[in-house]
């Protein structure tokens, strides 16, 4: 595909702009005006639309490709939300306008919608209070630790590690270690379960807490959580809920309930907003009560006579961790989503995640060995191993499936699984959607045995095929150059 510069025609143009009067920018220092014109391409506007959405169309999204990238709950995130967000009075609402009086009804709307989700929150999670301040998943792990923090420092415990199980995603013991703690890994069991005998030599009296993801990377519930909590609570040590996986066990499991003291959760994966490419995100932090006080501010508070204000005075929190609300309209997807599936709904989410995630481990087993036992929630992890025999490498098959049209699931990861297939499908995907990717599976594992070439070639469909990732990584090349300088 040609890059738009050179598509360029000299003379070319898409919108004439009216003529330049000198007195429009009499602000502007000579020395920082231009001598020479930019070096712009010259297109008309049609060029420029076909240029982008020609581009836009070689992108896999959710919108056009089935998308099973595991740990990433990449499921279809209803227009109803994207429309909500994008409502005149939420999405060009200023966050200084003020809060009361004045016209001051202005952001009271906001408010409410910010409180109301931090309550809806909660009675998901069973945990007693929410902020809506971290921008992602990592950031709320970062503002938990910081939380974790604060609490053992009011109390005067001395604290100075986190445990983490070793298939946890990373960002956790990135967190913790930005938070000042050191990172303890427990190893996993050949199952992928976190053993307790580990558990148990991995906790001492300077334990601050222990970070957990359930069900596990590995797509498994969490076994022993009860002996879990009482080994982490028994040093004064809290548990902490990594709920970017929160989409298995929606409206079934409260993580409250059940032990944690304090979550995550990541509204771009279970809630509605798109992800993927770095786009805006939100990882509320649930906490139990005794934690409330640390809270980052400002706090949206309802008094007594109705109204919302935004809370300053908040003497042992851990401050602020982000600009004024957080990403509201990150916040305004998840609520809308929220009154739109309501209890029931939410439920019928992880169930039909669930059951995916099992209907398409049970049609890869023939092809691709799952590898844990028995049955998984959200997502299956399989390995691509026994293709090693052909010289086929699990690489090889994430590529083949994108000349079949599917994004590849998760490969390599979690790292302790050789050659490592990790499908999500979401609880969105038809079956038919599911037969197919089966069928495309099957299909490329019985070519690794007759013509391997043909996946170690693959892609073919894409503009470019195998890309040197090292060297693509180091040594970018994002400054158009034309031939001429
Ligand atoms: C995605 C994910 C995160 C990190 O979330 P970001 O929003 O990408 O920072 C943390 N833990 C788990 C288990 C995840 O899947």
């Amino acid at each position: 595909m040609k890059l738009i510069y050179e598509k360029s025609v000299a003379g070319r143009r898409a919108v004439q702009l009216p003529s330049r009067h000198d007195d429009a920018r009499p602000h502007i220092a000579p020395r920082l005006l231009r001598t020479q014109p930019a070096e712009l391409p010259e297109l008309s506007e049609l060029d420029v639309v076909r240029h982008y959405t020609a581009l836009s169309r070689l992108n896999f999204s959710v919108d056009t490709h089935f998308y099973p990238l595991g740990s990433c709950t990449m499921k279809y995130n209803p227009k109803a939300c994207e429309t909500a967000s994008a409502l005149p009075g939420l999405a060009d609402l200023h966050p200084l306008w003020p809060q009361l009086r004045h016209g001051g009804l202005l952001t009271q709307g906001a408010l409410q919608l910010l409180y109301e989700t931090e309550r809806l929150l909660s009675e998901i999670t069973g945990l007693a209070e929410f902020t809506l301040q971290p921008l992602a998943g990592a950031h709320g792990e970062l503002t938990g630790c910081m939380i974790m923090a604060a609490y053992h420092r009011a109390r005067g415990n001395r604290k100075t590690h986190i445990v983490i199980p070793d298939s946890a995603h990373g960002t956790n013991p990135a967190s913790a270690a930005l938070a000042g703690f050191d990172v303890v890994t427990v190893p996993s069991d050949a199952q992928g379960h976190m053993p307790l005998e580990a558990l148990r030599r991995a906790v001492t009296a300077e334990t601050a807490g222990l970070m957990m993801t359930c069900p596990s990377t590995l797509g498994l519930f969490v076994d022993h959580l009860k002996e879990i909590a009482d080994l982490v609570h028994g040093v004064d040590g809290l548990l902490y809920y990594d709920g970017a996986n929160l989409n298995a066990l929606l409206g079934r499991v409260k993580p409250g309930r059940i032990g944690f003291d304090l979550c995550q959760l990541n509204l771009h994966k279970s809630f509605s907003t798109p992800h993927g490419g770095g786009g805006p995100g939100a990882g509320p932090v649930g906490v139990v009560e005794k934690l409330r006080p640390f809270l980052p501010i400002s706090r949206v508070v309802k008094r007594p006579d109705g109204t919302f204000v935004l809370h300053y005075d908040e003497p042992q929190s851990i401050g602020y961790i982000a600009p004024f609300y957080g990403n509201f309209g990150v916040i305004v997807r998840a609520y809308a989503y929220l009154l739109m599936l309501g209890r029931d709904g939410l439920r019928a989410t992880s169930d039909a995640a669930v059951l995916n995630a099992n209907y398409l481990q049970e049609k890869l087993r023939p092809h691709l060995p799952p590898v844990a036992p028995g049955r998984c929630l959200h997502e299956c992890v399989c390995s691509g191993a026994p293709l090693k025999a052909h010289g086929v490498h699990t690489l090889d098959l994430a590529k083949a499936l994108i000349d079949r049209g599917c994004h590849p699931p998760t490969i390599y990861f979690p790292l302790n699984v050789p050659e490592a297939f990790m499908v999500e499908p979401t609880e969105s995907e038809s079956r038919e959607t599911l037969d197919a990717f089966a069928q495309a599976v099957a299909e490329l594992v019985a070519l690794a045995r007759t013509d391997p070439d043909a996946l170690r070639r693959a892609p073919v469909t894409t503009p470019v095929g195998r890309l040197d990732e090292v060297a693509a990584a180091r040594n970018m090349n994002l400054a158009y150059r034309s031939a001429g300088g």
